[in-house]
């Protein structure tokens, strides 16, 4: 499928460690374990592939693998979701029906017969199963999103799943404690934080993309010309005192300066001599692309469909729109 399959460093640490505990048979079992794993991530990589979602990499990590993959599309995610699960408990029950068939080598684990077909056949239904926990962020927890999604915004149906998810971690937790099931805590754990940490990362997905450019941009604009000289400019700072200024020609934007630009320079110095290429973006942009472009300017200057500069956006600008944001969840909480 043209997917890169990436084992993670940590992997090589695990290998030592299995196969000091459990011996050249622990390992080969723990191969079969991972290649199922592989199987299952790639049959959610096939159908992903089938709505046009670009999948980066398969990595896979000592407590499993995940496909990396690009922002999955709402319609789909039911289905893609749900191909792992059912490919994984599918190939299991092949395994099992070829076993009866198929006598297949046994292993020797710390003194216990496994039968490797049936072995292997029980992890991949167990691993269907545990995907199908209805939680974030396991399968289960996406295929509940997307049903619920069917009867309500996409939004509330996170929320909901994603208490849901909290609460059955909550009991996985509480029965590890009973049950002194130091793995079982630890997979409760795992699960309660990718329970909340879905929804959260959706609602300022979500914000950050309902904000526009034209939002936020300050459109009392004070330009310079190249003509200018840096005498001119650092009067105009005097006057305005911002930090930077738009250099404008014909009505056109032609460059940016700012008080970094002319703290060395002699005032005589032109400044078209001085200016950088300015940072811009239309006016549709997102909050998301603005912070996107201050990571490596100061400021984005805001243009309109013809090309003309509109506003600017400053890193204060933002600042000062994510503390308004703040304040509106918060506000929201009290009620
Ligand atoms: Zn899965």
């Amino acid at each position: 499928m043209g997917i890169p399959i990436e084992l993670h460093i940590t992997f090589i640490l695990l290998l030592l460690l299995v196969y000091y505990f459990w011996g050249l048979d622990g390992l080969i079992l723990y191969m079969f374990l991972f290649a199922s794993v592989v199987i299952h991530e790639l049959a959610h990589s096939y159908i992903a592939k089938k709505y046009g979602v670009h999948i980066e990499r398969i990595l896979l990590l000592p407590i499993g693998g995940m496909a990396m993959m690009d922002r999955i599309p709402k319609r789909g995610e039911l289905k893609i979701a749900i191909a792992g699960p059912v490919v994984s408990i599918l190939l299991g029950i092949v395994l099992i029906i070829l076993s009866y068939f198929i006598e297949g080598p046994v292993l020797y684990i710390e003194g216990i017969d496994y039968p490797l077909i049936t072995t292997v056949a029980i992890l991949n239904i167990l691993l269907g199963i545990f995907n199908l926990f209805p939680a974030f962020p396991m399968d289960g927890g996406r295929i509940l999103r997307s049903l619920l999604a069917s009867k309500m915004n996409y939004i509330k149906a996170t929320r909901i799943a994603s208490i849901i998810g909290q609460f059955l971690s909550f009991v996985l937790l509480l029965l590890g404690i009973l049950s002194f099931n130091v793995i079982l805590i630890l997979i409760a754990l795992f699960i309660y934080y990718g329970a909340s940490q879905e929804y959260n990362t959706l609602v300022t997905e979500d914000v950050f993309s309902k904000i526009k450019a034209r939002d936020i941009m300050t459109t009392r604009v004070v330009a310079v010309s190249p003509k200018d000289t840096v005498k001119d400019l650092v009067d105009l700072m005097f006057k305005y005192r911002y930090m930077g200024y738009p250099v404008v020609e014909d009505r056109k934007l032609v460059g940016s300066v700012s008080f970094n630009n002319i703290s060395t320079v002699s005032d005589r110095i032109g400044v078209k001599d001085i200016m950088e290429p300015p940072t811009t973006l239309s006016e549709d942009a997102t909050l998301k692309d603005v912070i996107k472009k201050l990571d490596r300017a100061d400021r984005v200057y805001i243009l309109d469909r013809n090309n003309r500069l509109k506003g600017i956006i400053s890193k204060t600008d933002v600042l000062r729109m994510l503390k308004i944001i703040e304040l509106k969840n918060n506000s929201k909480k009290d009620k």
